[in-house]
């Protein structure tokens, strides 16, 4: 496959008759590329219609002129005619009985390149006609690559452990490893907090009515709420069931080694209300404060839509700089496959071995639950949303190993956002709005982490958790999880409060640290899954989801 490509032609004379030719470079160049055949031929289908159409309002004179172009994985076919301007679906009519052969035809053409409507612009300027035919992805999409870089990864991580002499494997994780995944998540942090900003204002300021949006966000909340109470209720039920760990074990095997939790997170919630409200403009971009940022968009986007002769204006600036973020993620998002590789390695070479095998119950149990938190969102988007279950998992799987390798709902968010737009078909008034919110407050996976980690660290240490004290313990995980940020290891600064709200030794978590970052990467999944499960539900009762984007096979 190949990253970059630009190949131009000049073709003469602009006549009907020279379609063919043009067709003949457009597939021999896209099969080159790595295109797959099925994209091919339907790009073939939709530059077909086009310099039809070209042609037809051409004035004949110069040439035909098509560019095809990739960068980094999209391939774009660009053509253009001289002409005067025209409608592009012009001749699109009722089908009669009494029609016209080729006025039929006419009408057929137009419904094609209608069905095919978000895989072309047309444009016109300074007398000349322009066509940009997108061809999607190529052969090797870029779920394969990183679930490929994935699997390199884990070997990799193995020899460097396991194989390869320590000096050498240190520089591997020094000299490539650290470097490269330290680089990908600062550009990541560099489109985090105008991502968060651009797409909830632009969302907000989109929306003309107001009450329309305290709806959403009701729902929202709602959804999200209700997700985190299913998510501690079934935690509670399956660990309690399960019981991973051996009672008062941990009292003769780990002697209490303290543990330092460095962290400057503040987990209280009083100070988490009190602190969303910033004392500057700028700060909250500084240390891309989410909560900080949520609320600045918010304002902002209501004072847009309120300031007369300036809200087109400033509505058509925040949406240019909207775009303009969500295509730099986009850039960043094809640096994925590289990241995954290195994180995944490096994670395994810093893992300690023998604490990972002498807790593999209360492992189990934790991913488990991920994975029953994971059918309940299938269950919830099927019967809230009326979307199939298995079409949903299809368009998100490559958002779920993203944010499950990130570690972080922040990080995974620009991704997540574009997963709801072009694979789901989710309105940007919607999913603008949520993923970032999700992000920051929504994390049943963090949850359910809590829930089988207190409980376990409980009984290994030897204390009695009698079920009356579970709705307490239950409150305390779900406000918890609502301060915590979307970031790798968060929520192990939370389990030091459920820990001391248990009567636990805050020690405790040396038994569970090692294995964290593992659980971290399913609680992240969940967190983030989460979060585009209840978009799509909202999207769908609110009648904003586009089920032509969402049934698209190719929207993947
Ligand atoms: N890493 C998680 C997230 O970003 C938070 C946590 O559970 O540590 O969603």
């Amino acid at each position: 496959m190949k990253w970059f490509i630009n190949k131009r032609i000049k073709i003469r004379p602009v006549e009907t008759a020279s379609i063919s030719e043009c067709l003949e470079f457009i597939e021999k160049e896209l099969r080159a590329a790595g295109v797959s055949s099925r994209l091919t031929v339907r790009a073939e289908i939709t530059c077909e219609e086009m310099l039809l159409r070209l042609i037809e309002n051409s004035t004949g004179e110069g040439s035909i002129r098509i560019q095809i172009k990739r960068t980094l994985g999209d391939t774009v076919i660009n053509i253009s005619v001289k002409g005067r301007e025209f409608d592009l679906y012009g001749g699109e009519g009722e089908l009669s009985d009494d029609i016209e052969d080729e006025e039929a035809q006419s009408v057929i053409r137009s419904f094609l390149l209608k069905a095919n409507d978000s895989n072309f612009r047309y444009s016109h300027k300074d007398g000349v006609n322009s066509v940009r035919v997108m061809t999607g992805q190529s052969t090797v999409s870029s779920m394969k690559l990183t679930m490929g870089a994935l699997a390199l990864g884990i070997v990799f991580g193995l020899i460097l452990k396991f194989v390869m002499p320590e000096a050498l494997s240190a520089g591997f994780c020094d000299y490539l490893l650290t470097p490269v995944s330290t680089m990908f998540m600062n550009a990541l942090k560099i489109v985090i907090a105008p991502v968060v900003f651009f797409s909830i204002v632009t969302c907000i300021s989109g929306f003309g009515d107001l009450s329309e949006l305290g709806r959403i966000g009701v729902r929202v909340m709602g959804m999200y709420l209700l997700t985190t109470v299913i998510a501690v209720i079934m935690s509670f039920f399956v660990t309690v069931m399960l019981s991973p760990g051996k009672f008062g074990a941990a009292l003769a095997m780990h002697g209490g080694q303290a543990v330092d939790i460095n962290t400057n997170v503040d987990t209280s919630l009083l100070s988490t209300i009190i602190n969303i409200v910033p004392s500057n403009f700028i700060q909250p971009f500084l240390e891309s404060n989410t909560l900080q940022l949520i609320f600045l968009a918010m304002i902002t986007g209501i004072a847009v839509g309120k300031i007369g002769e300036y809200t087109p204006v400033l509505s058509g600036i925040f949406d240019a700089c909207n775009s303009l973020f969500l295509t730099i993620t986009t850039m960043i998002a094809k640096f994925i496959p590289a990241a995954v590789f290195c994180s995944i390695s490096l994670m395994l070479v810093n893992l300690g071995g023998s604490s990972f095998l002498s807790m593999l119950g209360y492992f189990f149990t934790n991913v488990l639950e991920v994975f029953i938190m994971i059918g309940i969102y299938g269950l919830l988007v099927m019967a809230m949303g009326r979307v199939n279950p298995l079409i949903f998992f299809r368009k998100i799987r490559q958002s779920m190993l993203t944010s499950f390798t990130l570690c972080s709902s922040s990080a995974a968010m620009p991704e997540n956002i574009r997963t709801c737009t072009d694979k789901l078909g989710v309105s940007p008034k919607v999913c603008n709005f949520s993923i970032p919110l999700g992000a920051t407050i929504n994390m049943d996976g963090t949850c359910i982490s809590l829930v089988v980690t207190g409980l376990y660290l409980a009984k290994m240490y030897g204390v009695n958790v009698p079920p009356s004290a579970l709705p307490a313990l239950g409150l305390t995980i779900i406000l918890l999880s609502l301060g915590c940020p979307g970031v790798p290891g968060a929520g192990l600064v939370c389990l030091g409060i459920v820990l001391e709200q248990l009567g636990v030794p805050i020690s405790a978590i040396g038994l569970v640290i090692a294995i964290d970052p593992v659980l971290d990467m399913f609680d992240t999944m969940s967190n983030t899954t989460g979060d585009v499960a209840c978009a799509t539900i909202v999207a769908s009762r609110e009648g904003l989801l586009d089920r032509k984007i969402l049934n698209d096979p190719e929207a993947v």
